[in-house]
């Protein structure tokens, strides 16, 4: 697997940022937002930053080239989008790329760290937390770091429990349960004693 990744984090590319604009111009309102928002037009970074906006639900301002009543619709229109970063990117992949492209394993991806992806060690401590708890297993790691993943002989689908963990109401012996009662050990056969006529 490829990965195609903005080279620095969206906002540095950002046509609004690094002083271009006023801190504020982007949260007017009213017909103030049409005139701020024509500075979005041509932002080699839109699709990220409306990603980024639309998935933490930035409530005030023009983001990625709509106001906050246009997203706020946009949202209402499509409850069922878990991810409009993962949606873009997908789009993207499907428009940008060739099919042999595609077939040859390259995606495309923003590169959000310290936005939706969290900085790296905030993510890999989360990731981490969810493997040690056996919510995800190694390949489902890999698979949000875009690393290919391990074969099963590798242990790449397997799911850790912690030891000590029970499962309320598990079976003894059952994976989570307690462990099966073992079978009580044979008592130890009786010293043998010599009398004193055998010593004799
Ligand atoms: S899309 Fe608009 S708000 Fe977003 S970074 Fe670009 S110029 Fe700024």
């Amino acid at each position: 697997m490829t990965t195609l990744v903005q080279d620095a984090h969206w906002t540095a590319l950002a046509a609004c940022g690094a002083g271009k604009l006023a801190p504020d111009a982007l949260f007017v309102e009213g017909a103030a937002q049409r005139e701020a928002r024509a500075v979005c037009t041509a932002c080699p970074v839109r699709l990220a930053c409306l990603a980024d906006a639309l998935d933490n639900r930035m409530d005030f301002g023009v983001w990625g080239g709509m106001t906050e009543r246009e997203r706020r619709a946009l949202l209402r229109r499509h409850p069922q989008v878990p991810s409009w970063r993962k949606m873009f990117e997908a789009a993207m992949e499907k428009d940008f790329l060739t099919l042999a492209e595609r077939k040859s394993g390259i995606i495309l991806r923003f590169n959000l760290d310290a936005a939706l992806r969290g900085d790296f060690k905030s993510r890999q401590d989360g990731l981490a937390i969810q493997r040690r708890n056996g919510i995800i297993n190694g390949n489902e790691w890999r698979e949000r770091e875009n690393m290919n993943p391990l074969s099963e002989e590798d242990g790449g689908e397997d799911y850790w429990v912690e030891s000590g963990v029970t499962v309320v109401g598990a079976e003894p012996g059952t994976p989570g349960g307690p462990p099966a009662p073992q079978p009580p050990k044979p008592a130890p056969a009786p010293a043998k004693v010599k009398t004193c006529e055998q010593w004799m």
